[in-house]
């Protein structure tokens, strides 16, 4: 079979071999969100920038493939999206990460969403019956959802938003200074946090005008009224500079990997005992 497909085109093989693989992906993502196999969610601690209180963590699904071993989310979550299969997966996610916070003593747990489902009549309410279903409180969820997501949103998507903090829902914008017209969605709808990307992180021990660029959007969220996390912060030097900008949410492997429930419950162990 697999020769007999290789026969079609030779200058078409390579091409093939990715629209086949994609298919293959596909069909089995699909299998696997149907019998819940090889899916898990692991969590990546959020801590105050004093770098001790441990505040809340974001949920990160995970894809162990029988034969393929892991797949990145930034692999099969595009997948997903195409395949209509994101409603379902995001679903998951949101329902497993409830009932695994449920007694964790942080304030927050922040969960990804995808513009696809963001933009989807009755994504609002879906949420809510996820929340009554598992009995987490609205006031302790927060979406993550991507500034680049805004730029073309619908309106179905900004009445989500609407709809999802007057139920006291909070949503962050992530990987922010990498989409173009926030600013002028900021003026419509009330956030509650910005998460600063990892790219301008990276920068800002090298980059004076990173650096500059990263206090300015933390002054800028401060004067809006939302709260500030820097992600992917890996050195003890970009956690001084953070610090020193005043920003108010440290995440990175400096901190903390992303890490299953039973490894995070051990974290707050430590965390509690000191
Ligand atoms: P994201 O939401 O920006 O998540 C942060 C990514 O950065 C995660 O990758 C995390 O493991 C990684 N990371 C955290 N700290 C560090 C660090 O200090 N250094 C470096 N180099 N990386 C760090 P991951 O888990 O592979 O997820 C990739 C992306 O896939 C996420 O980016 C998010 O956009 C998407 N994703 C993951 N889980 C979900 C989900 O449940 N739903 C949706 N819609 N998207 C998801
Ligand atoms: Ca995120
Ligand atoms: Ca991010
Ligand atoms: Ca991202």
């Amino acid at each position: 079979k697999m020769a007999g497909r290789r026969r079609v085109s030779i200058f078409g093989a390579q091409m093939d071999d990715a629209i086949q693989n994609r298919a293959a992906i596909e069909a089995e993502l699909r299998e696997a969100l149907r019998t819940k196999t090889g899916l898990s969610v692991v969590y990546q601690p959020k801590y105050a920038i004093d770098g001790v209180r441990m505040l809340g963590a974001e949920a990160l699904v995970r894809w162990q493939h029988p034969e393929r071993g892991p797949i990145s989310p930034a692999v099969f979550i595009p997948v997903a999206e195409e395949a209509n299969l994101i409603a379902d997966l995001g679903l998951w996610v949101l329902e497993t990460a409830c009932r695994d916070a449920m007694d964790w003593p942080v304030e927050h747990l922040a969960v990804n969403v995808s513009p696809v489902q963001l933009r989807s009549a009755g994504f609002a309410e879906t949420v809510f019956a996820a929340l009554a279903k598992v009995g987490f409180p609205a006031s302790r969820l927060e979406l993550e959802v991507t500034e680049t997501d805004f730029a073309d949103a619908e309106e179905i998507g900004v009445e989500n938003i609407k709809t999802l903090t007057a139920a006291g829902i909070a949503i962050a914008i992530d990987d922010f200074g990498t989409g173009s017209s926030t600013f002028e969605r900021l003026r419509e709808i009330s956030f509650d946090r910005i998460k600063i990307d990892r790219s301008f992180v990276k920068n800002i021990t090298e980059s004076e005008g990173d650096a500059e660029l990263v206090r300015a959007m933390i002054s800028m969220a401060h004067a809006k009224g939302l709260k500030t996390t820097a992600e992917g912060v890996e050195t003890a030097e970009q956690r001084d500079i953070l610090r020193s900008f005043g920003c108010d949410e440290l995440q990175g492997y400096l901190l903390g990997k992303p890490m299953p429930p039973t490894q995070l419950i051990q974290v707050f162990g430590a965390g509690l005992a000191a």
